[in-house]
């Protein structure tokens, strides 16, 4: 093979050591995948990955000694963690995957003797390099070229490889997004062609692929240009491709207008996947005024039941679902510096953050005379709720300065009606009608506890 010496690569001390133990065994081992293409871009490698020649039994009895800890990831397929110095590395026997039946799982992996066909199942040529502390790079389907022409391209016929395992069409983009890099033309065609195989991919598969896409820099040209490919995981896009809004606030149609939302908020998951979904209840809610303009009354209560099914059938997890529904219902909110307080008890303080961010990446992507002084008006209010929570301001109930024992001393029953005086007092101190202040809160209570109406 032709091994490039003269590349020197910096990995990590543990690395090395589980290769010459390897090695001192017989075997061959190399460093392989993202994180050589991470290093060859000058970018920070996420994990570490090493493939050999050894088998998942052989490893573990050369790796015991070296006091790594050793997890049994996926023994059949070949696949052992190993945990050296608190680094975790993904160590992989040379194999392929024999065949697949269902574009989903490989129905049996062989495994092999030879790097170069280990690098072959590999998905994209950037991704098919290895490399050696002695041997230097080994690189035999070019992905050197590629990654200096940055440039996704698959190993081998770019139809049958997206075939074999549909989640490459979504990695494909994730890297276009994460890389900023092109896509080779016939894989860009395969795509397209494709796509409809996504759908078979277990969806856990999926969603951290979609999140990764959508936290990259390309977002927008990756949006733009394959929306066919985004609605097959979430079909309810469909109906926003082309939907003109005709209104004098926007400019793009509602898929244009949702990407550039997406791509101009910050690069936070749960903010992106909530503007990636918050005009989703536009088509079905639209109607044209008398005014000759297009409206869309309720389009976030109904965006809202659209996201909380589309991610519980992606098997997001709930607290996702939660987040992202509350973000879709409440995006178009006027969210005023006098209000945060009440905000901050609906929402609390991670997620009224991140709506502002998500109504801040909504407007900048409107249209008109008025956005620059409403991204303004956000970006105060932001600001203004730092400094609210600096305070250590009461907006939850453990904040008051009584709680429900204070109350059961006045002679409330504990139970629900507990709960509503506690709630009551909490209102009246965001309110500013009551001062948080112990002494004011009891009297507060005790005419609570007269109230017949509570
Ligand atoms: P990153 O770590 O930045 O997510 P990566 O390329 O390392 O990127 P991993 O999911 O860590 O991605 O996979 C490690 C390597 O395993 C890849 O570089 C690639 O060689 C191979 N690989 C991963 N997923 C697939 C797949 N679906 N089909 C073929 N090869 C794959
Ligand atoms: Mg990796």
């Amino acid at each position: 093979m032709g091994a490039s010496p003269q590349v020197v690569l910096a990995i990590p001390p543990q690395v090395t050591t589980l290769i010459e133990a390897l090695e001192v065994g017989g075997f061959e081992a190399w460093v392989v995948g993202g994180c050589v293409r991470d290093q060859l871009l000058g970018r920070e490698p996420k994990d570490w990955d090493i493939t050999t020649s050894a088998k998942p039994g052989q490893a573990k009895r050369l790796l015991g000694p070296t006091g790594a800890r050793l997890i049994d990831t996926g023994i059949a397929h070949g696949t052992l963690t190993v945990i050296l110095d608190g680094l975790p590395i993904e160590l992989t026997t040379y194999r392929v995957e024999a065949r697949y039946l269902d574009g989903r799982h490989p129905s049996k992996v062989d495994f092999v003797t030879s790097l170069t066909e280990d690098l072959g199942r590999r998905d994209f040529t950037m991704n098919a390099i290895a490399w050696h502390p002695q041997r230097g790079l080994a690189d035999p389907y070019g992905g050197q070229t590629d990654i200096a022409a940055r440039l996704i391209r698959t190993v081998g016929d770019a139809n049958q490889r997206l075939s074999e395992d549909a989640l490459r069409i979504l990695r494909a983009l994730r890297f276009a997004s994460e890389l900023s890099f092109a896509l080779a033309d016939d894989l860009a065609g395969a795509l397209h062609a494709r796509c409809q195989l996504l759908a078979r991919v277990a969806p856990e598969r999926l969603m951290p692929e979609l999140l990764r896409l959508l936290c990259g820099d390309e977002v927008l040209e990756v949006l733009l240009a394959y929306p066919d490919v985004l609605a097959v995981m979430i079909p309810e896009i469909t109906a926003t491709i082309g939907f003109e809004q005709h209104t004098p606030y926007h400019a793009w149609d509602v898929w244009e207008h949702t990407a550039r939302a997406v791509a101009a908020s910050e690069p936070d998951p749960l903010v992106r996947l909530s503007l990636l979904m918050h005009d989703l209840g536009k088509p079905a809610t639209f109607f044209t005024g008398e005014d000759g303009r297009g409206h869309f009354y309720g389009h976030n209560m109904v965006g809202e039941k659209l996201a909380r099914a589309r991610l519980s059938a992606l098997r997001a997890d709930n607290e996702t679902i939660d987040a992202v529904a509350e973000m879709v219902r409440w995006h178009q909110e006027n969210i005023k510096p006098e209000n945060l307080l009440r905000w901050l008890n609906r929402l609390g303080e991670e997620h009224l953050r991140k709506l502002l961010a998500v109504k801040q990446g909504d407007m900048a992507a409107h249209a008109g005379d008025l956005v620059n002084e409403r991204l303004e008006r956000i970006a105060t209010t932001r600001q203004a709720l730092e400094d609210l929570l600096a305070s250590a301001p009461a907006y939850r109930r453990v904040d008051l300065a009584v709680d429900g024992y204070d109350l059961m001393e006045l002679g409330f029953e504990p139970g629900k009606r507990l709960g509503r005086a506690l709630d009551a007092l909490l209102d009246a101190v965001i309110g500013d009608s009551v001062p948080n202040d112990r002494e004011a809160l009891l009297i507060a209570a005790r005419s609570l506890l007269a109230d017949e109406t509570l």
